[in-house]
């Protein structure tokens, strides 16, 4: 995956079938179901793939117990069925995680087995193991951790866990396989309007300073958040549609939790769930639901927010949780829907995904969840058929293998999630044995990542690499820090930067890296 050849495609072609804006999970969803319909298709990311929400997910492939116990039912059997899709179709990041609800009451245990049974007999053949009831010295073992004052037992169950970032270039990579174009650092600024109709965007490769006109018969706006910007460029002065609400992660090390069993705190003071999930050697807590006045690439955890994350783990875990004890931490943004008019309250856009075609013509995709991105392309691409003139063509994604597929993975191989991809980055460190080394003696990640990620996975920033390549600044924001001069001396060989690049770029990464350690 190139950039220039990238450029070259959007240099040489004007007019495409489906432009995509946006590529979060939603964008490249819907860029990979059009390109294997055989559209031709753009998709233009403005910062970096997964840069926004996408990247910044509690990592779980899941039905949602919590829309379940809400009787969502719609909800959790489409979740459900494309959690088991996903997990066949990128088997090299999505594994079976297993939960566990700590019951500290007598009615916990019969109650949360008999919601999750139904949650397994719902999911099918599709399904990822059967739930089942523990005594509290079972519980004890599975989660050493946990606290065990009052604790009566336990109730497993199984979700799907993956890697949200990589997941994301793994898309982009499919949908370059499939004939599509994607590009990142390449933001829309205008749509090119014709008899009141979308025909087009203008756009500007961030890296050059180039701008572009084009025209594609669809339109989507996959923009999350930033909806209403593109909104905006549609009618002017329009209605504010879209609120954010910010949900926050705590990272900390392995030890506070202990074993490789997750816990599910299915009721938190505020109502919320609470997850803290093994993931990559680390553990991450979460999250939390605050309304946020604007929308942004970086959002900042609020201190009320860490609070509540370490206060309610520590009431489940045997060691307490300190501030100093935590190595990164991450905010994302749901959209909710903005009042109609003031006073009113902004509802949650449902967790089912919405799609609004404007009066231009322009479509609109938001809401859903990572889990469902596959069905929310193919609902959003089948509309694009039927009101922008593309021919009728059918989807395609149900059973296609995600770029980097591999079956039998092993969980020990730290290179496990590039998938039939590790053998390639094996190779680099063959021909250069110094690309073995570490990048920091606290993770896991070597230096022949970064130079693959640049020859192959459109790297073009430090932060592009630290953050969503290498998932450094989410597992450990120091270590990044520190890491971060010699990966740029790193990145500037593979792409012919000078001095300083290198200066800049540190410098920029190192405003961006202090939201995230506390
Ligand atoms: C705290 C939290 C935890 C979550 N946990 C889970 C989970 O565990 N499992 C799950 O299934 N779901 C989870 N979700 C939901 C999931 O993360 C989101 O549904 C999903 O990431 C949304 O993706 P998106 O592509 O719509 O938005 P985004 O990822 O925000 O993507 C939008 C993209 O548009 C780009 N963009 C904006 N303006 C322009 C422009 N003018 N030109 C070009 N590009 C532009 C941005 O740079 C951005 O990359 C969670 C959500 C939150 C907030």
């Amino acid at each position: 995956m190139k950039r220039t050849q990238q450029i070259e495609n959007i240099k040489a072609n004007s007019e495409w079938d489906v432009i995509v804006i946006g590529g979060g999970a939603t964008g490249l969803g819907v860029a990979l179901d059009s390109a294997t319909r055989n559209y031709k298709t753009l998709l233009l990311e403005g910062t970096d793939f997964a840069k926004g929400t996408s990247s910044r997910s509690t990592k779980l492939v899941h039905g949602g117990v919590r829309y379940l116990a809400q009787g969502d039912v719609a909800l959790v059997l489409e979740a459900l069925r494309e959690r088991g899709l996903l997990r066949k179709n990128a088997p090299h990041l999505v594994k079976n995680q297993s939960f566990i609800i700590p019951n500290y009451n007598w009615w916990g245990k019969p109650f949360y087995t008999i919601g999750l049974t139904l949650y397994d007999l719902m999911a099918g053949h599709l399904g990822l193991g059967r739930s089942l009831p523990y005594s509290k010295k079972r519980t004890i073992k599975k989660l050493p951790a946990i606290k065990e004052k009052g604790l009566r037992g336990g109730v497993v169950y199984h979700d799907g866990q993956f890697d949200d970032a990589r997941l994301a270039v793994n898309l982009a990579q499919s949908v370059i396989d499939n004939g599509g174009t994607a590009v990142n650092h390449f933001k829309v600024t205008d749509l090119i309007k014709e008899n009141d109709s979308v025909t087009g965007v203008k756009a500007v490769d961030l890296l050059s300073g180039e701008n572009h006109t084009l025209y594609a018969k669809a339109v989507i706006n996959a923009t999350g958040v930033f909806a209403d910007e593109i909104f905006q460029m549609d009618e002017a002065g329009g209605r504010r549609k879209v609120v954010p609400s910010q949900g926050i992660h705590l990272v900390v090390d392995h030890e506070f939790l202990g074993g490789d069993y997750a816990i599910m705190i299915p009721k938190t003071d505020d109502g919320r769930v609470l997850f803290a999930v093994p993931w990559r050697g680390k553990v991450v807590i979460g999250t939390t639901d605050t309304l946020i006045n604007e929308a942004s690439l970086e959002p900042k955890p609020l201190q009320e927010e860490i609070d509540f994350v370490l206060n309610t783990a520590t009431r489940y875990l045997k060691k307490p949780i300190k501030q100093s004890d935590v190595r990164s931490i991450f905010a994302g943004l749901r959209p909710l829907a903005a009042p109609k008019s003031d006073g009113k309250k902004t509802k949650e856009i449902s967790r089912s995904h919405k799609i609004i075609v404007s009066k231009s013509g322009l479509i609109t995709i938001t809401g859903g969840k990572w889990t469902t991105y596959r069905k929310m392309a193919q609902d959003t691409v089948d509309k694009a058929a039927q009101h922008c003139g593309l021919g009728k063509v059918s989807c395609k994604t149900g059973k296609l293998q995600i770029h980097g597929y591999m079956k039998n993975i092993n969980l020990n191989d730290p290179l496990y999630v590039y998938g039939s991809e590790g053998e390639n980055i094996r190779n680099l460190v063959a021909e250069n044995p110094g690309l073995e080394e570490k990048l920091h003696e606290r993770l896991e990640f070597i230096k022949a990542e970064v130079v693959f990620a640049c020859q192959n996975e459109m790297a073009m920033t430090l932060d592009d690499m630290l953050a969503r390549r290498v998932r450094a600044l989410f597992l450990d924001a120091r270590a990044a820090e520190e890491m971060a001069p010699e990966v740029a001396r790193l990145m500037a060989e593979e792409l012919g930067k000078d001095e300083k690049w290198i200066q800049e770029q540190v410098e920029e990464f190192s405003e961006i890296v202090k939201h995230y350690y506390l």
